[in-house]
């Protein structure tokens, strides 16, 4: 299929040397990305430049030069060390052919008496370092700033590159971006519909095989897929007029669904602790924990989701061999025999689980999160986990193993626990998940 729209992009670039130390997160690039996808603008490249007068204004031009608009945050402030307006104007001087490459800067009225109007309201004299702030290149005009000092500056119609400029922080970027940006980028007749399907139980690789040609990098609308500790989500992303991306992102949600079929537990928002937690109040059940390695993660998860009070019981964090035979029951005897991470241990402490909280269904965890403790026959990453299942009368224990470090481990079986749990809400409990050694799956009456 050949792509139907090569709609023109619009780039982003982070100024300042925070960011390109890493000293802070850039969320203004993440922000604006998300913004343009939603007022049908399609996001192109991404970049982060130092405070670096030149290496902005190339920055701006290399861009200008790719896109329809580049949009610069950051550098607007009023110390030596903010070079973003200085920098538009040099490259506004330079696509423009200016043989003298020194481009002025010319005072703005209007920025001037904004930012007096700012000192005067918080009973202060306006100082002399902040009338830079009402600096603008010549073929640019400011953009209102209601919530700081800097004003951001925007390209005219007439300049030979397109850039809007806006303040670094992102209270003041924000709603700047949406009302002095947005209804310029915004098309009208043209959207940008995403939607995302998560999945458990299968690996990327997998998941491809099963999607096939639906990902072939001309197809419209696009599908392509990105992993995350266990969950492996479908991205659909569709373009067109309203009505028409909107059925094009159904039809292949819809074709997504017959090639992947119930691996798919969620849309967009949803996490799978609020679809399990979905399945149990449909099916008016309740869930316990017993956590040993995960000590608590499965049961922030599930807290997480407001409401979960109706489902979710509670849970033990049965982390010493002690806490597993006080407060779950677990026989002392069983844990000398079997040792502490084995199937009969997360079986006893699922069943456990269950009894003393009085719930449905219950959730075990048990295993070796490392870096030290592993054995040739159990090494670090594996964890045995149960799921204990009043109406069916059975406890299913499985045993994994998870790369990966300590954090991770311990994370990927927290995902794996909740995904085990979903595998029994849907009445199949030994289905295949990612990182299980399935033929190791033992089942137990309560
Ligand atoms: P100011 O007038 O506050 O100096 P400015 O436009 O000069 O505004 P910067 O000096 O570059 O902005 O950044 C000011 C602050 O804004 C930073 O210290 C940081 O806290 C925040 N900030 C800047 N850029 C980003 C970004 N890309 N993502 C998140 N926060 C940012």
């Amino acid at each position: 299929m050949k792509r139907a729209l090569q709609h023109a992009r619009v780039a982003i670039l982070s100024v300042g040397d925070e960011l390109v130390l890493a000293q802070i997160e850039d969320t203004n690039a993440p922000f604006l990305a998300r913004r343009l996808l939603e007022i049908g603008a399609m996001p192109g490249e991404r970049r982060t430049v130092g405070d670096d007068q030149h290496a902005i204004a190339h920055a701006m031009l290399d861009l200008a030069r790719t896109h329809v608009a580049v949009i610069v945050t950051g550098g607007l402030g009023p110390t030596l060390d903010d070079l973003t307006r200085e920098a538009l104007a040099e490259a506004i001087a330079i696509a423009s052919g200016d043989s003298t490459e020194r481009a002025l800067l010319v005072e703005d009225p209007a920025g001037i008496a904004h930012l007096k109007m700012w000192f005067e309201d918080m009973g202060r004299v306006m100082p002399l370092i902040n009338r830079k702030q009402a600096l603008r290149p010549h073929a640019s005009r400011l953009l209102a700033n209601p919530l700081g000092t800097a004003p951001g500056v925007a390209t005219l119609a007439s300049a030979p590159i397109s850039v809007y400029c806006l303040p670094g922080p992102p209270r003041e970027m924000q709603p700047m971006f949406d009302a002095e940006v947005a209804p310029h980028l915004a098309s009208t007749t043209h959207l940008i519909a995403t939607r995302a399907l998560h999945t458990v139980g299968r690996g990327e690789s997998a998941l491809a095989e099963l999607l096939g040609d639906l990902m072939d990098r001309t197809r419209t609308p696009s599908v392509g897929t990105t992993a995350r500790g266990g969950i492996v989500s479908i991205r659909i992303r569709a373009e067109g007029s309203a009505a028409s991306a909107r059925a094009a992102l159904d039809a292949t949600t819809a074709v997504c669904r017959e090639r992947v079929g119930s691996l798919i537990f969620g849309f967009d928002d949803e996490t799978l602790a609020s679809s399990v937690g979905a399945m149990l109040l449909a099916q008016s059940r309740t869930l316990a924990t017993a956590e040993s390695c995960t000590g608590g993660l499965v049961s922030a998860l599930l807290t997480d989701i407001a409401g979960s009070s109706a489902w979710y019981l509670g849970g033990f964090v049965v982390y010493a061999n002690a806490r597993k035979i006080e407060d779950v029951g677990v026989p002392s005897e069983m844990i000398a025999r079997y040792g502490a991470v084995s199937h009969e241990t997360a079986i006893a402490l699922a069943r456990g689980a269950l009894h003393r909280m009085g719930s449905d269904y219950a959730i075990s965890t048990t295993g070796i999160a490392g870096p030290s403790g592993g054995t040739p026959e159990k090494p670090v990453g594996c964890v045995f986990i149960a799921i204990a299942d009043r109406c069916s009368q059975q406890v299913f224990s499985r045993r994994f193993l998870f790369v990966g470090a300590r954090q991770a481990i311990r994370e990927r079986a927290a995902v794996m626990a909740l995904a085990s749990l979903r595998a029994a809400l849907l009445s199949d409990p030994c289905q295949s998940l990612l990182w299980a050694e399935s033929e190791l799956v033992r089942v137990e009456a309560i």
